[in-house]
C-alpha cells in the first residue's frame, strides 16, 4: 500500500483512542509526579485542560495530599554486575511510593522487597505502597525462581519531597449549568486497559463535545484515583449539585462485554441511559449494582454527596488474569473494543442529551399521521413499522409525565427511534416540550 492509499483509509476513533494510549504509555505514573503532569499534557495538547496543582499536606476531606513521589532511577544488579530489574523497562519494576534505598544485600535479604505472582508466572504484579513507607520490586516469579545466590546491589534514587498532586479539569460549557462529570484516573504506570483507555476516550469526548453545541455543560476530570477525586471534591463540594449525570470511565478497551456499573441511587437517569444503549447494542452485556469499592464512584457516591455518577466499562477489574499486570499492555487492547466503548458512551451521551418530556396537541384520538405526510422519508419496510410504533408511543405517552426514555423503555424501541419520531411529531405540530416540573 503507499502511503497516499494508506492516508486515503479512514481511520476510526478507536484507532485514534489506540494510538493516544501509545503515546503515553511509557509515562511514569503514580498518584503524584512529573508521569502525571507528563500524561496531562499530551491531553492539553488536544482539549484545553486546566490543570491544578494542590500542595502537599492540604487537607481534603478526611485525607491529606501526600508528598510528591518521583524516580530518577531505579535497579537492581545481580552477582556478576548485571542489572536483573530495572524501572527504564518498565516502570512497573519498582512499587509506587517506594523510598530510596542504596544498599548491597544478600539474595535472602533482597527477597522480602521482591513481588511476583506464582499463580501467573510470566506476569509482573503492579503494587503501590502510598500510605506506608516501604520500599520493593515487581517481577514475574519465573524470573524471581532464576535468581542466583549472592550479593545484589539495590538503587532506588527516588524523591518524596513537599510538592503537589497534580490534576486535570476541563469544562465544556452547554446551553444548562446543569452539568454531565465524566472522570478518569490518570494514577497507573503502564497499564493500558486499567487506566489508559479511560484516558483515551475521556480525552476524545472532551475533543468531540468542544466541537458541537451541547444542553449540558461537561465537566472532565482527569484525577489520580481515590486522592484525586476526594481531592476535587473537597475543594468543589459547593457546587458538587451541579452534576446531574455522571460517568467513571475505566477499562475500556479490553474484548470483554460491556459492563455498567450502577450509581448508588441505583435508579437515576444515567442509570437507566447506560442500561438502555448498551442492552440495545445487541451484545452480551453486564449491567451491576453499586457496591463501595472499584474506582472514583466510590467517592463520587459517599453518602454526603450521592452524585448520580455510575461507571462504564469491559470485563470488571480483578476479574481478568491481565488485571494489574504487566499482562494489561498494548495487546491487551483493541481499537475495535475502545470503538464498540466509544459508540455506548457517545449513545448514553445522546440519551441525555435528548431525553425530556412532551405533550401531545391532540390527545382526544390518534391524529391522523398518514395526511401529515409522517411516514414519507422512512426507508425500508421494517423501518417503517418500527417507525410508525415509535411515533405511537410517543404521541400515547406525551402526557407531560413520561420521558422519551420512559418511553424507549416502555416500547421496547431504541432511544433513538424514540426521540426521531418526537422530531418528526414536533414538526408536525402534533408534540410539544413541556419540561417535567
Ligand atoms: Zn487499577
Amino acid at each position: 500500500m503507499s502511503t497516499a492509499e494508506r492516508r486515503a483509509v479512514p481511520r476510526s476513533l478507536g484507532d485514534d483512542a489506540y494510538r493516544l494510549i501509545e503515546e503515553v504509555m511509557p509515562y511514569p505514573r503514580s498518584i503524584t509526579g512529573n508521569g502525571v503532569r507528563q500524561t496531562l499534557e499530551v491531553v492539553r495538547a488536544r482539549v484545553p485542560l486546566q490543570v491544578t496543582e494542590v500542595p502537599t499536606g492540604t487537607a481534603v476531606l478526611d485525607w491529606t495530599v501526600p508528598r510528591e513521589w518521583n524516580v530518577r532511577e531505579a535497579w537492581i544488579a545481580g552477582p556478576d554486575g548485571q542489572r536483573v530489574l530495572d524501572f527504564a523497562q518498565s516502570n512497573l519494576h519498582l512499587v509506587g511510593y517506594s523510598t530510596p534505598v542504596r544498599a548491597r544485600m544478600s539474595l535472602a535479604e533482597l527477597r522480602p522487597h521482591l513481588h511476583s505472582l506464582p499463580d501467573r508466572p510470566n506476569l509482573v504484579p503492579y503494587r503501590t505502597s502510598y500510605y506506608v513507607e516501604a520500599w520493593g520490586f515487581c517481577l514475574s516469579d519465573r524470573q524471581l525462581e532464576q535468581l542466583p545466590d549472592g550479593e545484589y546491589d539495590v538503587c532506588i534514587d527516588a524523591s518524596l519531597t513537599d510538592g503537589a498532586l497534580t490534576y486535570g479539569e476541563l469544562l465544556v460549557p452547554g446551553s444548562s449549568a446543569d452539568e454531565v462529570l465524566v472522570s478518569t484516573h490518570v494514577c497507573h504506570p503502564s497499564m493500558a486497559n486499567d487506566n489508559l483507555s479511560g484516558i483515551a476516550l475521556a480525552t476524545l469526548l472532551a475533543e468531540h463535545l468542544g466541537s458541537r453545541d451541547s444542553r449540558y455543560s461537561y465537566r472532565f476530570l482527569f484525577v489520580p484515583g481515590t486522592i484525586g477525586s476526594i481531592t476535587w471534591l473537597a475543594r468543589n463540594q459547593d457546587g458538587a449539585d451541579r452534576i446531574a449525570h455522571g460517568l467513571v470511565l475505566t477499562g475500556l478497551g479490553d474484548a470483554g462485554s460491556p459492563t455498567y456499573k450502577r450509581s448508588r441511587r441505583g435508579n437515576a437517569v444515567i442509570d437507566r441511559a447506560a442500561e438502555h444503549v448498551l442492552r440495545s447494542s445487541g451484545q452480551p452485556v453486564n449491567v451491576i449494582d453499586f457496591y463501595p469499592y472499584g474506582y472514583d464512584e466510590r467517592q463520587y457516591c459517599s453518602p454526603g454527596f450521592n452524585l448520580p455518577v455510575g461507571r462504564l466499562g469491559r470485563s470488571p477489574h480483578g476479574e481478568y488474569p491481565e488485571y494489574h499486570t504487566s499482562g494489561d499492555d498494548l495487546s491487551f487492547v483493541h481499537p475495535d473494543s475502545l470503538q464498540d466503548s466509544w459508540d455506548l458512551l457517545v449513545g448514553i451521551i445522546d440519551v441525555l442529551e435528548r431525553d425530556g418530556t412532551y405533550l401531545s396537541r391532540n390527545p382526544f384520538g390518534e391524529p391522523q399521521l398518514g395526511r401529515r405526510g409522517l411516514y414519507r422519508s422512512i426507508g425500508a419496510a421494517t423501518d417503517r413499522a418500527a417507525a410508525e410504533m415509535a411515533l405511537l408511543w410517543v404521541l400515547n405517552l406525551a402526557d407531560g409525565a413520561h420521558s422519551l426514555l420512559d418511553v424507549a423503555e416502555r416500547s421496547g424501541l431504541t432511544f433513538a427511534a424514540v426521540a426521531d419520531a418526537a422530531r418528526s411529531l414536533i414538526s408536525a405540530d402534533l408534540l410539544e416540550f413541556a419540561p417535567a416540573s
